[in-house]
């Protein structure tokens, strides 16, 4: 596992105005060094030398998603994932092994235009989450 920045997650914490305790620490520093989208049990994976519970894991993962520092993205399954909350980008989902890439360049205004000149109910978008799906090439051979 690589080096963990704990003074870095630490400030991040009492930035948003978070108490610090040594399982968010732990949890945001697990999250900021292994930058792919994980869901709640590769996250227990990680922190098996731990007491972290499941639900500590769960509860403070979506805590972090609520403030921001952490995006959940809905990827397979209806699963849950969670990565930390870099740069803006999205992602290429292989539907046979599950392997996430991420890719950058957004290309969402045109379609956040459609979608609105479409719509009855709405007038502003927010937010996006966009998970393209396909094979990888270990699969696609
Ligand atoms: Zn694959
Ligand atoms: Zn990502
Ligand atoms: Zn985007």
């Amino acid at each position: 596992m690589p080096k963990i920045d704990y003074k870095h997650s630490a400030q991040q914490l009492q930035k948003i105005g978070l108490k610090v305790t040594p399982a968010r620490l732990t949890l945001l520093s697990v999250l900021q060094t292994h930058r792919q989208p994980q869901t709640i049990s590769d996250i227990k994976k990680q922190l098996k030398k731990t007491r972290i519970d499941l639900v500590t894991i769960y509860r403070n993962v979506e805590l972090f998603a609520k403030i921001g520092i952490v995006k959940k993205a809905l990827i397979r399954d209806n699963e849950a994932f969670y990565e930390y909350n870099s740069t803006h980008h999205h992602h290429l989902v292989c539907q046979s092994c599950g392997r996430i890439e991420d890719f950058e360049g957004c290309n969402t205004r045109n379609l956040i235009e459609k979608a609105l000149k479409q719509s009855q109910y709405f007038n502003s978008i927010k937010e996006h989450s966009l998970e393209l799906f396909g094979l990888c090439k270990t699969c696609a051979s």
